[in-house]
C-alpha cells in the first residue's frame, strides 16, 4: 500500500515543473469567454495524446475527455474553467499576457493546467484505475455562462457521471493551504439593469423636464434599504451598482439614465424575494419623481453549496495528503461561480486552494496586479489526484 502511494506521489513530483510551464503558457495566451480556441486546442491535443476519448466544440469552446480505467467502477468528473478576463496585466514577467487587454486574472490558467495534468497522471496509470474519470473543461465561467450549455450538451451523461469535483485557486489563502467547506461556499450572482426614462431639457429649467438622474440617485440609495429593512438581519446580501450612465453635458437634463448592478446572497428564498421586490420598488420610486423605470434581470447562478457527504470525503483527502495545519473550512465568499450548475445536477465538492504570494498584501482576483504563487499549483494537483483516486477507488 505504501509503495503504491509512493509511486502516485512521484507522479506529482516529476510533473511539477511542467505544470508550472503549462500554466505560464496559458497565462501568456489568455482568451476571453467563448473565444478560448487556442486553449481548447491544447487541452484537446494533450488529452488525445494521453489516450482519452475527447469531444470538442461543446458550448462553443468546451472540451471533455473521458478516461476509462481498465477495471469497472464508478464515474467521477473533474471540472475546470478555461477563460480569461478583459483586464490589462500590470505584472512584469516573461509570461505576462501577450494579448492586449486580456489577462488570466482569476487563476483559470492554473485550473486548466492542473486538470490536464490530472488527466495525464491517471491515464499513465490506467491499468490500476477502476471506473471512469471525466474531465470537463468549460468555457465562459467569467460570464457565469459556460456550465449550463456544457450540461445541456450532455457532459454529465454517456458515461453518466456519479459525482463531480473541482477547485478554485485563491489569493485569499497562502500557498500550501486549502479550504474545504460544507454548505454555502459562494454566493448567488444575478445582474440587473434599470432604465429610467424622463424628459430632457435645459438644466436651468428642471421644472420643465423630468429628471431621470434624480430618480436614479434615489433608486440607487433606496435599493440599499431593501437589503437592510426587508431582509432578516441574519442573512447575507450584497447589492452593488457598478455602472451608472446618463447625460452628455453639465447643463442638459438627459432623458434617460441607466444603471447596472449585481445582487448576491446564499439563500435562494432571499434571492427570489429581492429579485421580485426590486422590480416594483424601482418602478414605484421612479414614479415618485414623475419618471418611468424598467428593470431587466440577468439571472446568473444560484449559490455554490457543497453537500456534506462529498465534502467530508474531500476533507479527509486533504487531511491525509496535506496535514491538519493546511486545511481550514474558511468562510463563504460573495463571489459567484457557475460550478453551482454542475453541483445542482450531481453531488460533489468545490474547494479552494491557496496561491497568495509570499510578499505583501495579495491583489484580489480580477485586478490587473493579480499574481499567483505557483507553489499552490502542485498542492491543487496533489489534492485533486487524491480526491479522484479515492472516489474511483484506485
Ligand atoms: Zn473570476
Ligand atoms: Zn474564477
Amino acid at each position: 500500500m505504501r509503495a503504491t502511494r509512493g509511486t502516485w506521489a512521484d507522479e506529482v513530483g516529476k510533473r511539477e515543473d511542467a505544470l508550472i510551464a503549462l500554466r505560464r503558457d496559458f497565462h501568456r495566451h489568455p482568451e476571453l469567454s467563448f473565444s478560448e480556441q487556442r486553449t481548447a486546442g491544447i487541452v484537446a491535443e494533450r488529452l488525445q495524446a494521453a489516450g482519452l476519448e475527447v469531444r470538442t466544440g461543446l458550448a462553443r469552446t468546451g472540451v471533455v475527455g473521458v478516461l476509462r480505467g481498465d477495471k469497472p467502477g464508478r464515474t467521477i468528473a473533474w471540472r475546470a474553467d478555461i477563460d480569461a478576463l478583459p483586464v490589462t496585466e500590470l505584472l512584469d514577467a516573461p509570461f505576462t499576457s501577450g494579448t492586449a487587454g486580456v489577462m488570466h486574472a482569476c487563476g483559470h490558467d492554473g485550473h486548466t493546467a492542473i486538470a490536464i495534468t490530472l488527466a495525464e497522471i491517471l491515464a499513465a496509470r490506467r491499468a490500476e484505475l477502476p471506473g471512469t474519470a471525466v474531465f470537463i473543461f468549460q468555457p465562459a465561467e467569467e460570464l457565469l455562462g459556460g456550465a449550463k450549455p456544457m450540461i445541456e450538451a450532455g457532459v454529465l451523461e454517456n458515461p453518466r457521471v456519479d459525482e463531480i469535483y473541482g477547485l478554485h485557486l485563491t489569493t485569499q489563502i497562502s500557498a500550501g493551504k486549502v479550504m474545504v467547506r460544507p454548505g454555502p461556499n459562494m454566493a448567488s450572482g444575478d445582474g440587473f439593469a434599470v432604465e429610467i426614462t424622463g424628459r430632457g431639457g435645459h438644466g436651468a429649467y428642471p421644472h420643465l423636464s423630468i429628471d431621470p438622474m434624480t430618480a436614479a440617485a434615489h433608486i440607487l440609495i433606496g435599493m440599499q434599504s431593501l437589503v437592510s429593512k426587508e431582509v432578516a438581519a441574519q442573512e447575507t446580501v450584497v447589492l452593488s451598482v457598478g455602472q451608472l450612465e446618463a447625460g452628455t453635458k453639465n447643463n442638459i437634463v438627459p432623458d434617460k439614465a441607466v444603471m447596472r448592478g449585481t445582487l448576491r446572497t446564499f439563500n435562494l428564498d432571499v434571492r427570489e424575494q429581492l429579485l421580485g421586490r426590486l422590480q416594483s420598488f424601482v418602478s414605484d420610486m421612479a414614479r415618485a419623481y414623475r419618471a418611468e423605470a424598467r428593470m431587466d434581470l440577468t439571472m446568473g447562478c444560484p449559490p455554490v453549496v457543497n453537500p456534506e457527504r462529498e465534502t467530508a470525503f474531500v476533507h479527509r483527502c486533504a487531511l491525509d495528503e496535506l496535514g491538519e495545519d493546511a486545511v481550514d473550512a474558511g468562510r463563504p465568499v460573495m463571489a459567484s461561480d457557475d460550478m453551482t450548475h454542475f453541483l445542482r445536477e450531481r453531488p460533489g465538492c468545490y474547494f479552494r486552494v491557496g496561491i497568495a504570494p509570499g510578499h505583501g498584501r495579495p491583489a484580489p482576483h480580477h485586478a490587473p496586479e493579480f499574481e499567483m504563487n505557483e507553489a499552490g499549483l502542485a498542492v491543487g494537483l496533489r489534492l485533486g489526484l487524491s480526491v479522484l483516486r479515492s472516489r474511483l477507488g484506485a
